[in-house]
């Protein structure tokens, strides 16, 4: 097969193994380099004379060589022998004893009588001061070591840093660089062209233009981000629709085994009203996990249907999808509305079945997976879109949802607290309900955090839960190494306790490997309470509900961010019986402590929302997808709030103008395209 001439495998020293570690860190092409920026820099522009250099500072220095490098080899028994190479060097402000170790190669290249730049740290001990193994190249040299700004890429292993920033340099000679922003745009914000921008963000001149570089850069990731938000807004506004009859709801209400919270009516008549517009609704419903979402859902389905039209609504897990259908069927089939479940996992002749009647249009209330976007679903008449825990789904999918129909309405729920400003300029133009309150009768879940030591009494409490019939959940974090092994320890953790710890008890076990059968097949005992305990990955942290569930333990807690551990927590406390939420965590920073007794003492989403953000940094929060939020690789959503409200102003500018030039449509298109870009 011929290779594409943009792949990195036309690199030099790029071969299949290579680019196998590349792609670990994203990267199949060229221009895929030249956007993987440096996460850090090491200053190297320090030049001090010897007797400044300060002891465990790296820094440069010029000093000549005054003796030949003298290389000894130290036999050592059952190893490889040590080589051991000695050279002194000197400047006016005093002498230094360099010492290089399995180097004699590199070492030997000094030259007596020669000036060198060095760049190495000085460590003492109780013979003096000396340093090992430095950097050095020829003082009349360009730099390339020493007198920089060396970038410092994220790494995987196998993968050095210098392969990377050589990979980089090579990619720069090779490919070209689009410019997305106009130069009329660039004059206004004061902002560099986008070759010199990427040449100075991979390999710096100087700080001040690091910094351009990096405004630059940070300016068009907003930039590209506003313009796909615009387009794919203005596409959406223009038609209209015709409007619902939204008269007969009061045989939903009437049906409901509970009354409305004030929450909830209100944003179900907020709904309501969009639907009798004329316009597509672009509506975000966003409320604490466990505030009933799933009926303002259920309302809008059944007003679609009865204006003859069919209601889609999308789970990011089968488990959801499935514990949705349970849930709306018993309560809309009696009103008149067909209800069919699609996921991935129905056998192949019974989606086919389904498939029939979406397409006939018998089916009217479709619930269901991603399993609802693939080519072979055909709505009869599509009116009404449902995306539940939105932050699951990527734009692009969402979008081939709607595709599916003519202009139907959208209708988001999330669960994710976003703190308000930020939501402001993210959701833009969409409208937003938030219910703000809980169902009557909930008891907030009691909350502690105990360390190893109560490893014995918390075992008791689980006992004491099974023995009074209610169940627990044990959630064991997702280990950085990867999926593998967070299903390992999570079954690992199953076994001991099934064999060990409560030998009495029934365990079960639920993690991501499982097909989407079996994990239902598990759920659904678990929740028909023929398990006392079910141990999971975090696969459980959307959704479901077991309302005999009393108590979860979370393994680890110190692994997980304060928002998801709300979420999780939101599983328990569903019933009328106290819950109690335990963290586990033998993490003693005072860091982990404060962010994690600040789950302790608060059961308010938007509250913890904004702690989290506070304790751990925008990095971290900004960073995940659990929020809901577009992930930025070089925007900082904290941090660069002004300056995304330019690049949005700008972009708006542009797509309202018709203006988008081929460079910029083009980064729209990948981003749209990226799974991993979510956005409203
Ligand atoms: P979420 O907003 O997290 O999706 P759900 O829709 O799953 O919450 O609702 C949580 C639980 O509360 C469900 O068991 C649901 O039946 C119940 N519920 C919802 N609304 C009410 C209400 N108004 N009164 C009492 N219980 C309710
Ligand atoms: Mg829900």
């Amino acid at each position: 097969m011929a290779e594409n001439p943009q792949s990195i495998r036309t690199l030099p020293g790029v071969g299949p193994k290579k680019a196998q570690l590349f792609a670990k860190l994203g990267i199949a092409t060229l221009s895929d380099l030249l956007r993987f920026y440096p996460r850090d820099y090491e200053d190297r522009t320090r030049i001090l004379p010897i007797a400044s250099l300060e002891a465990d500072v790296p820094a440069c220095f010029i000093a000549s060589v005054v003796t030949n490098p003298q290389t000894h080899r130290i036999p050592k028994p059952g190893s490889r022998q040590l080589e051991l190479t000695k050279v002194v060097v000197a400047d006016h402000t005093g002498r230094l004893n360099l010492t290089f170790f399995n180097a004699s190669y590199t070492a030997q290249r000094l030259i007596r009588g020669e000036t060198y730049c060095f760049y190495g740290t000085l460590v003492g001990d109780y013979l003096g001061y000396a340093m090992t193994n430095p950097l050095f190249e020829p003082i009349d040299s360009e730099g390339n070591v020493t007198r920089r700004i060396m970038p410092i890429y994220p790494l995987t292993a196998g993968l050095t840093n210098k392969q990377v920033a050589q990979a980089v340099q090579a990619a720069m000679l090779r490919c070209g660089v689009e410019e997305t922003i106009p130069a009329s745009v660039r004059k206004v914000y004061g902002l560099c062209d986008a070759a010199s921008a990427l040449r100075e963000i991979h390999s710096p001149s100087s700080a001040q233009g690091l910094e351009e570089a990096r405004k630059r850069l940070i300016f068009e990731e907003f930039y590209v981000f506003s313009a796909a938000l615009a387009i794919v807004r203005a596409k959406r506004t223009v038609r209209t629709v015709p409007a619902f009859q939204t008269g007969g709801m009061a045989q939903f209400y009437d049906a409901l085994p509970f009354t409305l919270t004030g929450a909830q009516q209100r944003a179900i008549n907020e709904l309501l009203s969009d639907f009798r517009s004329g316009k597509p609704m672009s509506r975000l419903v966003q409320g604490d996990v466990g505030c009933g979402k799933t009926m303002v859902a259920a309302a809008a389905a059944f007003c679609a249907v009865k204006n003859n039209k069919q209601a889609a609504l999308m789970a990011p897990t089968e488990i959801l999808a499935r514990q949705h259908l349970d849930r709306l069927a018993p309560l809309l089939e009696p009103l008149g509305v067909r209800c069919v479940l699609l996921t991935g996992s129905l056998p192949a002749a019974q989606k086919k079945l389904v498939r029939q009647t979406i397409e006939s249009g018998e089916a009217e209330l479709i619930i269901g997976t991603h399993a609802l976007l693939t080519e072979a679903t055909v709505f009869a008449d599509l009116g009404l879109v449902i995306a539940d825990e939105q932050h699951r789904f990527g734009v692009a999918q969402r979008a081939a949802l709607l595709a599916k129909g003519e202009q139907p309405h959208l209708l988001i729920m999330s669960a994710t607290p976003i703190p308000r400003t930020l939501a402001l300029i993210l959701y833009g133009d969409l409208d937003v309900s938030v219910i703000d309150e809980l169902p009557p009768g909930r008891q907030p879940v009691e909350t502690f955090l105990v360390d190893e030591r109560y490893r014995s009494r918390l075992n008791g409490f689980i006992r004491k839960q099974a023995e009074e019939g209610h169940q627990t959940f044990i959630v064991c974090p997702a280990i950085e190494e990867g999926e593998t092994e967070s299903f390992k320890a999570a079954e690992q953790w199953a076994q001991t306790l099934k064999s060990h710890v409560f030998p009495n008890l029934r365990v079960a076990l639920l993690h991501g490997r499982m097909k989407g059968a079996e994990k239902e097949a598990v759920m659904e005992a678990f929740a028909a309470r023929e398990y006392d305990i079910l141990v999971a990955t975090t696969v459980i942290e959307v959704g479901v509900d077991v309302p005999n569930a009393t108590l979860m333990v979370v393994e680890n807690a110190d692994r997980f961010g304060l928002s998801q551990l709300h979420q999780l927590r939101g599983r328990i406390g569903r019933g009328g019986a106290k819950s109690y939420c335990i963290l586990v965590s033998d993490n003693r920073s005072e860091e982990t402590l404060a962010r994690l007794k600040a789950l302790c003492a608060t059961s308010d989403g938007f509250r913890i929302a904004e702690e989290d953000l506070k304790l751990r940094g925008p990095g971290d929060f900004f960073g995940s997808r659990q929020h809901g939020l577009p992930v930025f690789h070089i925007g900082n959503l904290a941090q660069d709030l002004s300056v995304l409200k330019q690049a949005q102003q700008a972009a708006a500018e542009a797509v309202a103008a018709g203006d988008i030039s081929p460079a910029l449509r083009k980064a729209v298109d990948a981003l749209l395209n990226n799974d991993d870009f979510v956005m409203n």
